[in-house]
């Protein structure tokens, strides 16, 4: 097996940060990305400025790399956008010679099997090469590989603002303006957002930042704002008691805000149905047992977080938690039923194992559908897994993970806001 590389399905930070321990380990390794340049998905909202600071967003193998390079850091202590965690870590590491000539651009993964086996036979599976399959450009081609790290994230697998998982009724259709990203507000798309009645949907930091965008370009237009939970408090986060500040103030400032009357707050609002209307739309859901209309609507800004994509995992043995869809042994740490911490133990390569030998679910796609991954915590997971795969199994059990905790840390969702955390 070893004359195969281990193939990483991803360029995002997390996927180049597993390039950057596996280089460092002299293992082999290719990585496919589905879009045209290192971190696509966050190229997309790269006008966001990240809550956490460089200190706790660049991988300690890729920096090390970095600086032999003759990198100048950042400094610790500032918060960058998304375009500076490209153009000041990402692009870079990218284009060092250890990564560069292995990185294939505009490759999506479509399906992973075993040579000659399918998901059926037991013998040999560990001995035998993954077939990773991809589509380039229209064309069709396969690559052999001894292990497969998975680090697609969610980002390209929003979900729906039906309250149910599914798509509300109308949602689907292709004249809706509805996005399932986070607009460029206050810069490129400042000019349309400024003239039109915006319905924001969702109860992340991505659906406040959006709030707060809105209210930043024109503060005497009402938002709309449609929330799926019952207690609004929930929504606002751990405050003064985030260990990371950005982080707890967005929430305290949206609380502001809609204590000022100057967000029309919808909640707990149920949406079941999308209609036009002459030029606008209504949203048509349940409150308290009724149903409510929101009319008047030109754009529909839906941040209602992601799910993880199966779909190209079919023949292999990979198993996920059944509500959370993330990799099992995390779903306790992270269930948002019970517990709303950023911080998690440390973990690694023996909590993200599968059935499958020598393939791994890591990043945010590792959290399934749970919406508190960290960076650092992906930088964790596959310092791990790269040992486990040089056979450094002492390092692949150490845990080295220092994470801030959120402030909001609650044991369920019962008890009270506490300092302490529960994880
Ligand atoms: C708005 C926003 C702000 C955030 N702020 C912070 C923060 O302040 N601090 C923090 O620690 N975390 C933050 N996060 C969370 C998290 O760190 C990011 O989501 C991060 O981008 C996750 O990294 P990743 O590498 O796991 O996945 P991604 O960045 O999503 O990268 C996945 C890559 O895989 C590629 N891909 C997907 N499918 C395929 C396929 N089939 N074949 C080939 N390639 C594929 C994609 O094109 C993409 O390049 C934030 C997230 C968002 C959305």
């Amino acid at each position: 097996m070893n004359e195969y590389p281990v193939i990483i399905i991803g360029a995002g930070p997390i996927g180049l940060a597993a390039a950057a321990q596996l280089s460092e380990r002299n293992v082999p390794f290719e990585i496919v990305e589905a879009g045209p340049t290192p971190a696509a998905n966050i190229q997309t909202w790269k006008h966001v400025q990240l809550f956490s600071p460089w200190k706790y967003n660049i991988d300690a193998a890729a920096s090390r790399l970095l600086l032999a390079a003759g990198w100048a850091p950042p400094e610790a202590d500032v918060l960058p956008k998304g375009a500076d965690l490209i153009n000041e870590y990402l692009q870079p590491l990218a284009e060092l010679p250890a990564i560069a000539p292995h990185l294939h651009f505009n490759h999506q993964v479509v399906a992973i099997s075993r040579e000659h086996i399918d998901k059926v036979k037991s013998t040999q599976r560990a001995r035998t090469p993954f077939i990773v399959r991809y589509n380039h450009e229209g064309k069709e081609g396969e690559l052999k590989a001894k292990a497969v790290i998975d680090a697609a994230g969610t980002w390209n697998q929003p979900n729906p603002v039906g309250a149910n998982g599914l798509p509300a009724l109308g949602e689907t259709n292709p004249t809706l303006p509805i996005t399932y990203t986070i607009p460029d507000i206050t810069g490129t798309e400042r000019s349309y957002y400024e003239h039109n009645n915006v319905l924001v949907v969702g109860s992340g930091h991505s659906a406040m930042h959006s709030i707060l965008s809105l209210l930043e370009i024109n503060s005497s237009r009402k938002v709309m704002w449609a929330v799926r939970k019952e207690k609004l408090n929930d929504v606002f986060g751990g405050g003064e008691d985030d260990a990371l500040p950005e982080r707890g103030s967005i929430g305290l400032q949206l609380k502001e805000l809609v204590d000022q009357g100057k967000v029309e707050v919808f909640h707990p609002f149920y949406i079941k149905r999308i209609v036009r209307e002459h030029e606008k739309f209504t949203v048509i859901g349940e409150n308290a047992g009724e149903i409510a209309e929101i009319k008047e609507i030109d754009q529909i800004i839906a941040n209602t977080g992601a799910r993880p994509d199966f779909s190209y995992l079919r023949e292999l043995r990979v198993e996920a938690e059944s509500a959370i869809e993330s990799v099992p042994a995390l779903a306790p740490l992270i269930d948002p039923n019970v517990h709303s911490c950023g911080t998690v133990p440390a973990h690694g390569a023996k909590e993200l194992a599968q059935p499958e030998p020598n393939f791994y679910i890591v990043g945010a796609k590792s959290y399934g559908r749970a919406p508190t991954f960290l960076l650092a915590t992906g930088y964790e997971q596959v310092r791990s897994v790269a040992a486990v795969l040089a056979e450094d199994h002492e390092a692949a059990e150490r845990t080295e993970l220092n994470l801030p905790s959120t402030g909001v840390c609650q044991a369920n969702r019962l008890s009270v806001t506490e300092k302490s955390s529960c994880c």
